[in-house]
């Protein structure tokens, strides 16, 4: 029995199970192949006090996650587009300016941070991966290598470095000690300053059966309502939210201190409300999840069992976290799938965990002339469509697999 990582309730309630998957980013190579791998559980539960959906507390995991892994968000042009939006946004209603302290966590390689830094304002990137805090400290932005939490918020605001603004994009979900991090942003808060935060609602996940968005290092799966309650036992306040549709759907929520003179904005409410009528507070919510679960991976073997016997070929694209835990927990390897493209040249080579599906380049789609292409991602569906449309050519057609099994 583990306890809540919010309210320290025990945790009797198992939201899904996903059996055992090794570190959903562990890609090997040629040479891994050989070496044996390392399998954790997979199992989220839910909290049935203050309903925080979260992975299973192993501390000892927990270090697992937390080494070198360099991801650099600039290579991704709309996330640089969507990146230098919100920026402006943000300083244009906050009227921030020379006078003002921005603070990012996990900054990344600045690709946020840079947009603040055009503008003359002041402000400061929080990020432990040392390689991708280099490429920012080119930006002549200042970096704190740290992780975030309760003592880097103390220590900020014991040398005069509140903030105006502290932006956590994709990062309070993916943080063990989620209590911690909140005490960090009560402690490095200005008197009148403004959180913004981003996470993938847990509202699409249950709805949309976004199972595969699950593994280990997504460590709490959110809903205003849990955040509303965290931030409320921290002194914190959530006064505005808006749904974005990064991830499937996201909520991208405001907060400040709880004595703030900012009344909290209907919406908030409103969307409290919703959460609370689509049963986000009811456990059968949570019970039924499974079943939905488990008819989307039988489709997907059905349909690739029923293609193989008739030797048509199938390939994947994206070799990202969402389709390691869809293929594991399906069980198909390599011989279901012959292999999986993906544009970065850092995953090309390589293979993915547990599957051992080989990751090749773009090229060898035109080479082999596939059938079907199943599209891992189906968050950038629309942009992977137009990106092969010239599978049309030989008849090929793509395949989704959620929130349910169809080829387009
Ligand atoms: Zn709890």
């Amino acid at each position: 029995m583990t306890n809540c990582r919010h309210c320290q309730s025990i945790l009797k309630h198992t939201f899904l199970d996903l059996g055992h998957a090794p570190p959903s980013n562990a890609y090997l190579s040629q040479k891994d192949l050989n070496s044996p791998e390392v399998h954790l559980p997979l199992k989220i539960k839910v909290c049935d006090r203050c309903w925080l959906v979260q992975t299973e507390d192993h501390t000892s995991f927990d270090k697992i996650f937390t080494e070198d892994y360099a991801y650099f968000s600039s290579t991704s042009s709309s996330y640089l587009l969507h990146a230098k939006d919100y920026s402006n946004k943000m300083i244009k209603e906050l009227n921030l300016d020379k006078d003002s302290y921005v603070i990012e966590i996990a900054s990344n390689d600045g690709y946020l941070l840079k947009n603040f830094i055009e503008k003359k304002i002041p402000c400061l990137g929080i990020e432990p991966t040392k390689s991708t805090a280099d490429v920012a400290e080119k930006y002549n932005i200042p970096v704190m290598k740290e992780f975030f939490g309760e003592r880097v918020g103390k220590q900020l605001a014991s040398e005069g470095k509140q903030a105006d603004l502290i932006i956590a994009n994709n990062v309070y979900a993916h943080v063990p000690d989620i209590n911690d991090f909140t005490k960090g942003l009560k402690a490095a808060l200005k008197i009148n300053g403004t959180l913004s935060l981003e996470f993938p609602h847990l509202l699409n996940l249950i709805e949309d059966t976004q199972f595969d968005t699950i593994y280990h290092e997504h460590f709490s799966y959110l809903s205003l309502n849990t955040v509303d309650h965290i931030f409320a036992s921290f002194g914190l306040r959530v006064w505005d939210v808006e749904e974005i549709s990064t991830h499937g759907g996201s909520l991208r929520v405001y907060g400040c201190h709880q004595n703030d003179k900012r009344k909290t904005k209907k919406n908030v409410n409103d969307l409290l409300k919703k959460e609370t009528i689509k049963g986000i507070h009811k456990l059968e919510t949570y019970m039924s999840f499974k079943d939905k679960v488990n008819k989307i991976k039988d489709d997907l073997l059905l349909f690739l069992i029923e293609q193989k016997r008739q030797s048509d070929n199938i390939i994947a694209y994206g070799a990202a976290a969402k389709g390691n835990t869809f293929l594991n927990y399906a069980g198909v390897k390599n011989d279901l799938i012959d292999f999986v493209v993906d544009k970065s040249p850092y995953k090309q080579g390589k293979f993915l965990p547990a599957s051992h599906i080989p990751i090749v380049s773009e090229e060898k789609i035109s080479e082999i002339k596939p059938k079907y292409v199943l599209i891992l991602p189906w968050n950038i569906k629309e942009e992977v469509i137009e990106q092969l449309s010239y599978i049309r050519k030989w008849n090929g057609k793509f395949v989704v697999a959620i929130p349910n099994l169809r080829t387009i």
